[in-house]
């Protein structure tokens, strides 16, 4: 009987949102699954697509048959193609789309298919031929095989490993291994008859029946013993040894040794937080809980142990941290209490290093992934707990399509799973603090610190009066005294620059005339290391000009403060100071940020002097001050979380001090001290902040009292642009109810980006069952013009960026 195969094609658009369905020739019948790509032919072409169903009937008159398979296996799951199904009403975004999100991208890439044998005496018969003088085959060599039933089952039984050679930059690894086939009594049986003058197949002989190793690299042999090849060849056709290719992983992190950590008895504070976790564990339940603990009061320490108590069920664990590569000091945490069992996922491994650790998790061979935003797409069947660590970080919204949040997906896998999401921060979200508050998430609160000090104090200096006072130096008085001390006293000291939304422009200071990108709305940064300006949203560069081009006056230089200015000023008050300056130039290259920060722990210098990337997760005991150079930059963003981040981003850096026996100061200073985030950062006071903050979204009504979609279109043409907003307008009015609140159409705040201009429209609302339909068809309406006339539609549901 022939079966079909429905299957989402490789075409992101609105016409291919649907499944196809395809014949399967008979020989791949029982073979095909779900969550495997196939070649099928559409129109005149060939394409990738997925299959999602395989059925025995169709209801369409003419199906053509699939042309030829990418995967031997499926590569998503049951549950990550229910996932994608979700993202696609929830982000408004293609099945497609979602698919790829999920999975690495060198699967995007060439590469070769192998089937290994691992059990040769379990090989069946039939297919023994195709391994007659060898252990592995290219798959395409079974394309005449109608065996492709057993090859499934073989496949399941690991008899045969399947094993995909990336092409391109990313081919993985592989090591030729010599493997003992013998027992130990053959092998002295052997020296007893091989002739004395053999001296090099001797050694050999010698060294596997000492080491008793089953099979070492065979680089390590020919090194190690001082022999030649020919010797393991002699002893290969005695049947004695046999030699076989291995995979090798590139695990970046093989060359670093994880001293194994033991789990700490808990404090009692740390044990009420970890009870109901465990217990939701325990009872395969899913509960959301939030984990509100200040810095430094054994979080960390409370996610391993209920990672530990999961893979004790035999389960396993996600585990997200902002941007790891900013956090080596997580990942060595969580590789010394787990070892080899931990995948490690981040945005600064290369295609084939993040392709590998993606092969362990989808072969089973580690238990934990510990990642950045795109590891909660895992492709584990069984989870236990997902952990969102410092769980307020914008990073875990993706700004791409699909446009999810982390937190949202974790929800969605936790419910499928049965587990508990557990939301860590010592400044929760707004959004998520209310939900505890509500009792929707289960709210666990650590306000001790582990460290005898407690928190450390603060000291808000108000720069506008340090310049009264005739300081014109960006380090206040108390801030350099501060750091006097902390050289004598052999401590360190962390000085932190806030740049985000505070870039190196060049700005006249006699017309006000600031330099912008011919293409951008937008002005250019000033880089030193090529004296160049640069546009930071499309490229643009061009030199420095050293006179106004409006006033032509000479007061023309670059304004803000870099960290190498800050660094130059540093050594000029502070000549015997040794510094660490961390930013995007100093850990471009790969391994540098750990590097620098390793240095630092090492107390080969005083200060470590850096930007948002040193701002959290750092744990170093000599640390006793933290210095904030300016606090309030993030508060002139338009954006209504600015003194959200800002409060966060205070906190965060504040709790890098006095972590351990030493107590911890901290200086901030700042142009508006009185501004309640700066204020109440200074005091650690989060749940001030939290009600004075909800006070102020309500009255603007914004999240979390209302929710937000936010629709951009951006063209060429301004007037297309204005017309197209303005006539999704004025169709989401007719669609929505009277609560809803829609403002636009506007000029985004950055209005033209690469030559085109961007218009919005932003939608606040509670309960709207129509938005998504309505938003849908806005879509479908323009679908036509989107694809001749090159005008888009972003749609942003919950947007974190509202630029
Ligand atoms: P957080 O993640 O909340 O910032 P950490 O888990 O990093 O806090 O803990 C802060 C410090 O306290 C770390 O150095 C950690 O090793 C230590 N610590 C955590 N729990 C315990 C415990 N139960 N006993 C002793 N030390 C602990
Ligand atoms: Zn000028
Ligand atoms: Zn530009």
């Amino acid at each position: 009987m022939t079966r079909y195969a429905s299957v989402i094609v490789d075409v992101p658009a609105k016409q291919t949102d649907r499944v196809f369905d395809y014949e399967i020739p008979a020989k791949w019948s029982g073979f095909i699954q779900p969550g495997m790509r196939v070649n099928v032919p559409f129109g005149p072409r060939q394409i990738q697509g997925f299959v999602v169903e395989v059925k025995d009937n169709t209801t369409v008159q003419k199906t053509r048959p699939i042309t030829s398979l990418i995967d031997i296996q499926p590569i998503l799951t049951k549950e990550l193609m229910l996932l994608a199904d979700w993202l696609r009403d929830h982000t408004l975004c293609f099945t497609i789309s979602a698919y790829q999100a999920m999975l690495p991208a060198a699967l995007k890439a060439k590469y070769e298919k192998w089937l290994i044998v691992r059990e040769m005496e379990q090989v069946p018969t039939e297919l023994q031929l195709f391994f007659s003088s060898t252990d592995r085959i290219k798959f395409e060599e079974l394309s005449g095989s109608t065996h492709f039933k057993t090859i499934k089952h073989l496949i399941e039984e690991d008899v045969l490993e399947v094993y995909y050679e990336v092409k391109d930059k990313v081919s993985t690894k592989t090591k030729r291994v010599i493997r003992l086939q013998a027992a130990e009594t053959a092998l002295i049986e052997a020296k007893g008859k091989i002739p004395a003058r053999a001296v090099a197949q001797h050694k050999l002989l010698d060294y596997f029946i000492e080491t008793k190793n089953e099979k070492t690299d065979k680089k390590v042999i020919l090194e190690e013993l001082k022999i030649g090849t020919s010797a393991i060849h002699a002893l290969i056709k005695l049947g004695i040894l046999d030699e076989i290719e291995e995979e090798i992983y590139r695990d970046p992190y093989e060359k670093r040794h994880f001293e194994q950590s033991q789990p700490l008895p808990l404090t009692q504070q740390q044990q009420e937080a970890i009870t109901p976790i465990l217990g939701s564990i325990e009872q395969n339940r899913h509960e959301a809980f939030v984990m509100f603990g200040v810095t430094g009061s054994g979080k960390t320490e409370i996610y391993m142990q209920a990672v530990d108590a999961v893979l004790q069920e035999g389960k396993e664990a996600i585990v997200l941290v902002p941007e790891i590569a900013l956090t080596p000091q997580m990942v060595n945490r969580f590789k010394a209490r787990f070892g080899s069992d931990v995948a490690v996922m981040h945005s600064g491994l290369g295609m084939g290093e993040k392709y590998d650790e993606w092969r362990k998790i989808h072969r089973k061979e580690v238990k934990v992934v510990v990642g950045a935003r795109s590891a909660i797409f895992a492709p584990f069947e069984n989870i236990g707990i997902i952990i969102i660590d410092e769980e307020h970080e914008t990073s875990y919204k993706q700004e791409d399509t699909p446009r999810y949040h982390a937190r949202d997906i974790a929800l969605e896998r936790g419910k499928y799973h049965k587990c508990p999401v557990v939301l860590g921060s010592a400044t929760p979200t707004l959004e998520t603090f209310a939900r505890a508050s509500k009792g929707v998430y289960k709210l666990l609160t650590m306000d001790k610190r582990m460290s005898e000090q407690g928190m450390p104090s603060v000291e808000i200096i108000d720069m506008r009066e340090e310049l009264r006072d005739g300081n014109r130096s960006m380090f206040s008085r108390s801030l350099l005294e501060n750091l006097q001390i902390r050289l004598e006293r052999g401590e360190q000291s962390v000085l932190f620059l806030n740049k985000r939304g505070y870039s190196s422009f060049v700005m006249c200071r006699d017309c006000g005339y600031v330099v912008e990108c011919p293409h951008c709305d937008i002005s250019l940064t000033y880089h030193r290391s090529n004296n160049q300006l640069k546009c930071h949203y499309c490229g643009y560069e061009e030199p420095v000009r050293s006179t106004c081009p409006s006033c032509e006056s000479e007061h023309f230089r670059f304004f803000g403060t870099g960290t190498q200015k800050v660094e130059e000023e540093l050594t000029k008050l502070l000549p015997q100071a040794r510094v660490i300056r961390m930013d995007v130039d100093t850990t471009s290259k790969k391994g540098s940020h750990e590097r620098l920060l390793q240095q630092f722990g090492d107390r080969k210098a005083d200060i470590l002097l850096g930007t948002q990337m040193i701002a959290k997760g750092l744990d170093f005991p000599y640390v006793t001050l933290v210095g904030v150079l300016t606090a309030d930059t993030m508060l002139n963003i338009p954006d209504f979380r600015s003194s959200e981040k800002t409060f966060q981003l205070l906190t965060q850096v504040s709790g890098r001090a006095g972590r351990h026996e030493l107590a911890g100061e901290v200086v901030v200073q700042t142009y508006s001290p009185e501004h309640y985030s700066v204020e109440l950062a200074g005091t650690h006071n989060y749940l001030d902040f939290y009600h004075k903050e909800m006070q102020v979204r309500k009255l603007h009504q914004y999240p979390p009292f209302y929710y937000l979609a936010l629709v951009t279109v951006t063209h060429q043409e301004l007037t297309k642009v204005v017309t197209v907003t303005e006539k999704i307008t004025q169709f989401l009015n007719m669609q929505l109810s009277k609560e809803a609140v829609i403002l636009g159409p506007v000029a985004s705040p950055i209005a033209r980006i690469k030559d085109r201009y961007r218009y919005q429209c932003i939608v606040k609302y509670k309960k709207e069952p129509n938005l998504l339909d309505a938003l849908k068809k806005v879509v479908e309406k323009y679908q036509s013009q989107m694809d001749q006339e090159k005008l888009a539609i972003h749609i942003d549901l919950n947007p974190y960026m509202l630029m």
